[in-house]
């Protein structure tokens, strides 16, 4: 281990979370306070939680932990900006005062002694630790199809993600820090930290059931979060348009044969013939026209994004200083 242990901080995003705090602020305080007295991490480290502009008490029950427990602190969003990006704002905060992030929800699922194996994969030389899902066996027969249909359709867009991992992982400051660089508004973190680089590896854990309170993310919410998902990282699906556009076109000259054979058979009524070549036809052009347009706007749609190009982690030069200069440019 290295001889100063480091900072850590453990962000908690909480949207109307007043029936799971009383639960979790402890159990978390008592899992960090086993960490710094085994010199695991360092006295500087916090439970940070994030309020993502609750309707509820949370906010008046984080700050009143945080007068009388010195393991927590506390960030406000002004409004409800929703999970992914009251994440990022606790994030890039606690990124600021920490060498270590370890995100995870204020429910308690996720099995906070994880936490400890991450911290120990950083130490190893990892940036960015995934907590993986075991298993789903005490999820909902509803949640664990919609969940798992969810990763296959996006893998087979084109989205790298890692399958039965949520947003419970360890990231070190530097990998946090290269957030910033990923502008986009429509924030999908699953898809964006696969793309950062660095040492990555996973702890495996077995999910449980919320602790109290309700989900915040009901099935309406989970399905435009998946199309989020896919929109914000894939053009596939306007290929799939132009692709489509090429298959009709290509049956249009089979329905060609067909029609001027059974034209020349003499069993068609007058009309039938230049119908049916029209509307195949025209109706194949139109969708390579639409695919093909589509093609450029997805590419005025990838530059927008304007996401780094490439995330330089070690660079070996006569001058000393330039790794710290990396870092510090990032
Ligand atoms: N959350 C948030 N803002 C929102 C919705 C949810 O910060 O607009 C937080 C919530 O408090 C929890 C985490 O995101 O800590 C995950 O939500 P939840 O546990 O309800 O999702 P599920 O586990 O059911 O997918
Ligand atoms: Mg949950």
């Amino acid at each position: 281990m290295i001889n100063e242990p480091a900072t850590l901080y453990i962000v908690v995003p909480c949207y109307n979370e007043s029936e799971v705090f009383p639960i979790t602020a402890p159990a978390l305080t008592e899992l960090l306070k086993d960490m710094i007295q085994n010199k695991k991490v360092s006295t500087k480290s916090r439970i940070f939680f994030v309020d993502d502009g609750s309707r509820d008490n949370t906010w008046e029950l984080i700050a009143a932990e945080h007068s009388v427990n010195s393991y927590v602190s506390g960030l406000k969003l002004a409004g409800n900006v929703g999970h992914q990006n009251a994440l990022l704002a606790g994030l890039l905060t606690a990124a600021d005062k920490s060498d270590i992030t370890v995100s995870i929800d204020a429910d308690l699922q996720d099995d906070t002694k994880a936490i400890i194996e991450m911290v120990d994969k950083y130490y190893e030389g990892f940036d960015i630790v995934y907590g993986v899902r075991s298993s789903r066996k005490k999820d909902s027969f509803f949640k664990r199809t919609t969940a798992q249909g969810f990763y296959k359709l996006m893998n087979m867009m084109g989205v790298k993600t890692v399958y039965n991992h949520a947003d419970f992982r360890l990231m070190s400051a530097r990998a946090v820090a290269h957030l910033k660089n990923y502008k986009e508004r429509n924030l999908f973190l699953r898809g964006i930290v696969p793309l950062i680089g660095y040492k990555t590896t996973s702890v495996y854990y077995e999910r449980s059931k919320r602790v109290a309170g309700e989900s915040k993310y009901p099935l309406k919410k989970m399905l435009s979060f998946a199309f989020d998902g896919i929109t914000s990282f894939s053009i596939k699906p306007i290929s799939l348009i132009l692709a489509l556009g090429i298959i009709i076109i290509f049956c249009s000259i089979v329905a060609a044969v067909y029609s001027l054979i059974a034209y020349f058979c003499g069993n068609t009524v007058p009309g039938w013939t230049s119908l049916m070549l029209s509307i195949w036809f025209l109706g194949g052009v139109q969708l390579v026209s639409v695919g093909l347009i589509g093609q450029y706007i997805g590419k005025i749609y990838i530059e927008s994004k304007e996401r780094p190009r490439y995330n330089l982690e070690m660079f070996l030069t006569d001058e000393e200083t330039i790794n710290e200069e990396i870092q510090n440019n990032q």
